[in-house]
């Protein structure tokens, strides 16, 4: 619980990050850019520094919780040879891309680089649920692990930057993609005089029985065979009954029939007789 570190940025989840620092002892430095932030961590025995200069300086790891990949450069440009020899851990959500290229500049100026993509939401850091994924230099995930560990369960996922953010935006994607499902099961129900809480009350139960089917569509996935029986045919699954409700109450059939149009791109392939998988081939093949 030696290791100096500073968080640059104290919005609503570098101020998280840094107080479970404070809290397991750590010496814990943090700047922000506008004045008033830092106060109730100084509260809990931070020290708050006026300047990312004066911030980056007090640390041997450096945490970067800021909104973009361009606030990223423009807090740590002015201050990247104070920054040499020292870690940077980046938990600022970027695109791949952005990362490498981050990874690129730290290693540049000589400091060692972590790329973090929070799976959590600021009161869950620290708590059982709360997970972290990290890629870049492993010698600092290693070294650094029972720091990264207070924020949650810290995943490492090889030396190219861009990986976690990667698997970040797929998991993001499966959450918003069953969020909008949900959001138009409700827009269904609604002419019914079901309200939103009322249909949430039932999704919620059925979605987290129904993440049990992943496992068994990966297997079917990775095996590369579509044909294996006991699966939900793409001639079953066409989706048109729940296509036309939606377009007989009124509503948008966009959501669903996106996935309509994935399941048919294979129905017209031939492969109706197929599982239901087989629109992760409509998705690797755009059209
Ligand atoms: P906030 O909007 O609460 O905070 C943003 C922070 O970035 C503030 O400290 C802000 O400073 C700072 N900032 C923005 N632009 C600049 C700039 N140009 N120069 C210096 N500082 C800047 O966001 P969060 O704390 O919620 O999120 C921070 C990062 O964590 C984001 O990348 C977000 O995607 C990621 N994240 C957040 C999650 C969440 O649930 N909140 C979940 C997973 C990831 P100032 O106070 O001066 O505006």
């Amino acid at each position: 619980t030696n290791t100096k570190v500073t968080v640059l940025g104290l919005g609503a989840m570098g101020a998280a990050l840094a107080s479970a620092l404070v809290r397991a002892g750590h010496p814990t430095t943090v700047w922000n850019r506008s004045p008033g932030k830092a106060d109730a961590l100084v509260g809990l025995g931070a020290t708050a520094a006026d300047s990312a200069a004066d911030a980056v300086t007090a640390a041997d790891v450096v945490v970067a919780c800021l909104l973009d990949a361009a606030s990223v450069h423009e807090v740590l440009d002015p201050v990247a040879d104070l920054l040499t020899g020292r870690t940077l851990v980046n938990v600022t959500t970027t695109t791949p891309e952005q990362s490498r290229e981050i990874a690129g500049w730290a290693a540049a100026h000589g400091v060692a680089y972590l790329d973090g993509g929070i799976m959590a939401v600021p009161h869950m850091i620290g708590q059982p649920g709360s997970s972290i994924l990290y890629s870049g230099s492993q010698a600092a995930f290693e070294q650094y692990r029972p720091l990264l560990d207070l924020w949650g369960e810290s995943a490492y996922f090889g030396e190219d930057a861009g990986t976690a953010p990667l698997y970040d935006l797929a998991l993001l994607a499966g959450m918003y993609v069953m969020f909008a499902g949900f959001l138009h099961g409700a827009a269904m129900v609604a002419d019914a005089g079901v309200s939103a809480t009322e249909f949430a009350k039932r999704a919620a139960p059925w979605l987290s029985a129904m993440t049990g089917e992943l496992a068994g569509f990966a297997t079917v996935v990775d095996g590369g065979d579509y044909t294996v029986p006991g699966q939900q045919s793409l001639e079953f699954s066409d989706l048109g009954d729940m296509v036309d409700a939606s377009a007989a109450q009124g509503i948008s059939t966009e959501v669903v029939g996106m996935v309509q149009a994935l399941i048919r791109r294979q129905v017209d392939a031939g492969h109706g007789k197929e599982g239901f998988a087989r629109i992760y081939e409509s998705i690797k093949q755009p059209v």
